[in-house]
């Protein structure tokens, strides 16, 4: 490696975030921050601003950014604050910016996260929604944009390491892969009595046995959508059709994910459930660097369990797959109303059980169109919130439930 790599990290205040300032803060000499960007966390992106001096922060929040401005005058006035949507494309696209963290979490994260693809950048994406709603656009403006994308979702890291040399997403189908085995730790709600899934709290379902990650994708993992989610971006990195992507639960969170080859070779990645693995494969990728993650001691983990997925359970699993299948909008419908879903449940105004049904009746109602723009993917985005918003109030999803 010749220079340091110039970094934007948007989403630096999250989960994702976090880990990634951590993993660079270890290795400082190849990288230097450029821009770290959040919604509406002042104190959290002020505190990181002062310790690692980008040269620019961006607040969603305009309000939010002028509170950072005053919060900065002090430890960092130096930072440039950009407020909005536009200051987060731009810090994605800045021409001294090399690489793009996409960690920011939902649809929020599409439009800058096409602007790091649309300018060549190396993106490692994290931000699963954004190419799970507009997938075909977004893989074409890597290839246009010569951007090289990097899956930064542990499991679709985990298949990456696994692919044959000289493979890349978006290169096509890889060489000799017969089959990918995604795998899923089932959540807190594995083994819960169906019975008792109606009765959930936001607490419970955010606990994961084994990640510590941002709310939005704690219920995604207990409703199995995460995993759905998952399927149909394995499907757009990987060239490959929702049949040759298999879920399987592993409940120890080892295996992160398998390639199984024509030949019958089947290839896993394994580590610490960490997320700085990823994140530091991404970052240095095709080299190696030091994460700050414990050696996996297999002695400990002593046993690996694999099981196949309860689609009773788990309908969200379900509707993913159909999403995938009736293609066009049906993928960006099926993640809107999950995230109008999620925050119903999060806020107390929907039972848990109710996500499902929400997004079920979301994906029955708004019509599935081409999905061949921007303009008819965020219009399809907002459709399927409206309609799974009033769903939300109508109270459909105990009606439907019960
Ligand atoms: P968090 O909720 O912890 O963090 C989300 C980040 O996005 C925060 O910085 C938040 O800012 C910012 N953000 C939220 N809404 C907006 C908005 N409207 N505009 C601009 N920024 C916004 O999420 P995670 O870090 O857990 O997840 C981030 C993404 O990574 C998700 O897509 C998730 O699916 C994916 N992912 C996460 C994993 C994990 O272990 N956490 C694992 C694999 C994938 P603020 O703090 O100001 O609200």
């Amino acid at each position: 490696m010749s220079g340091s790599l110039g970094v934007t990290v948007l989403g630096a205040t999250g989960s994702i975030g976090v880990s990634t300032l951590d993993v660079l803060a270890r290795n400082r000499a190849r990288y230097r921050l450029v821009a770290l960007t959040a919604n509406r966390d002042v104190e959290r992106l002020a505190t990181q601003c002062i310790a690692h001096q980008p040269q620019y922060a961006v607040l969603a929040d305009a309000s939010a950014a002028q509170q950072l401005r005053e919060r900065l005058r002090d430890g960092a006035p130096d930072v440039q604050v950009l407020a909005g949507s536009e200051g987060l494309v731009k810090v994605a696209g800045l021409p001294e910016v090399d690489c793009v963290m996409a960690g920011i979490v939902g649809a929020a994260g599409l439009l800058p996260t096409l602007e790091a693809a649309r300018t060549g950048k190396r993106v490692l994406l994290a931000n699963k929604e954004a190419l799970v709603m507009s997938g075909d656009l977004f893989m074409q403006q890597v290839r246009e944009g010569g951007a090289v994308l990097l899956p930064v979702d542990s499991e679709h890291n985990a298949i990456f390491q696994c692919m044959p040399a000289g493979f890349v997403p978006g290169s096509g189908h890889p060489d000799g892969v017969r089959r990918i085995m995604l795998t899923a730790s089932g959540g807190p709600f594995r083994t819960t009595p169906l019975e008792s899934l109606s009765q959930i709290t936001p607490q419970q379902a955010c606990a994961h046995p084994n990640w510590d990650m941002g709310r939005k994708i704690s219920v995604d993992s207990a409703t199995m959508m995460n995993k759905g989610l998952e399927v149909i971006e394995a499907c757009w990195l990987f060239s490959v059709s929702e049949s040759l992507v298999q879920v399987v639960i592993h409940p120890q969170s080892v295996v992160h994910s398998m390639v199984q080859y024509r030949d019958g070779s089947v290839l896993a990645q394994m580590g610490n459930p960490d997320m700085r693995t990823p994140i530091a494969h991404a970052l240095a990728w095709p080299e190696r660097i030091e994460a700050g993650v414990d050696a996996l001691d297999m002695f400990k983990v002593a046993r690996l369990d694999f099981e196949p997925p309860d689609l009773q359970r788990f309908p969200c699993l379900r509707l993913a797959q159909e999403a995938w299948k009736a293609g066009g909008t049906a993928s960006t419908v099926l993640n809107a109303a999950n995230e109008v879903a999620v925050q119903a449940f999060l806020d107390g105004e929907l039972a848990f059980t109710g996500i499902p049904a929400i997004i079920e009746s979301t994906l029955s109602r708004v019509a599935i169109r081409a999905a061949d723009s921007l303009a008819a993917i965020l219009e399809a985005d907002a459709l399927a919130r409206q309609c799974a918003l009033e769903r939300v109030s109508a109270g459909t999803s105990r009606r439907v439930s019960s």
